[in-house]
């Protein structure tokens, strides 16, 4: 899964960002309004942190111009003052949850996962695929109930996979949810984390669509 940081405050920034990178994200990092603006436009985040005090463009215009051009991404809007009118503007704006500074990185956690899970359709935290359980909090995941060992790397693409069921996921897509900015992407990464999955999942699990991607079908659980 990847993550847009939106937050001009350095010292917080790094806190937030090692925080999310421990939970298994690949974070981005945008310092302001204007980078922000400029990522969102080009990049699929699954998810995006929105500080609203920053500078080139208050977060309020990020979030309403996200909105308007159609993009329903999840955002989480960080406030640093715990005022309602700021938090019903973030709401209103388009926002889907928000925090007041200072908080708590577990509760921040704890929120991102809600956020995922709901835009993928889940209600449950753990995501049930046939004989596949995944525990996005715990990071675990159980095959007819035990337990498979899985790199961090296997346990993000196949979280992707598992929440867009029935969609065709291309290489690139998969290759950004795993590697951000500035990384460079060894070109058979993705078919490598693949073909572990299948060996340990499963080989009718994840299909190649050739030329296409990878898909993994939609259950009736
Ligand atoms: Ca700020």
């Amino acid at each position: 899964m990847r993550l847009l940081l939106v937050e001009d405050d350095r010292q917080l920034g790094d806190g937030i960002r090692a925080g999310l990178v421990l939970e298994g994200y690949t974070v981005d990092w945008a310092e302001n309004g204007g980078s922000a603006e400029e990522a969102l436009k080009g990049e699929h985040f699954d998810l995006v942190v929105l500080d609203l005090g920053l500078p080139h463009r208050s977060g309020i215009e990020i979030l309403q111009s996200l909105r308007a051009r159609g993009n329903t991404t999840p955002v989480l809007v960080l406030t640093a003052r715990d005022t309602v009118a700021d938090r019903i503007k973030g709401l209103d704006s388009g926002g889907d949850d928000y925090m007041t500074k200072p908080f708590d990185l577990d509760e921040l956690n704890a929120r991102i996962r809600a956020l995922l899970r709901r835009s993928a359709g889940h209600a449950s935290p753990v995501m049930q695929h046939g004989a596949i359980a995944i525990d996005p909090a715990a990071h675990t995941v159980t095959l007819d109930g035990k337990a498979v060992e899985i790199s961090p790397r296997e346990f993000a693409i196949l979280r992707m996979l598992l929440a867009n069921a029935g969609r065709v996921l291309s290489r690139g897509r998969l290759e950004e949810a795993l590697y951000g900015w500035g990384t460079d992407v060894e070109s058979n990464a993705v078919e490598v984390h693949i073909h572990h999955l299948r060996k340990k999942l499963g080989s009718s699990l994840i299909r190649t669509v050739r030329g296409v991607g990878y898909i993994v079908n939609k259950t009736d659980s």
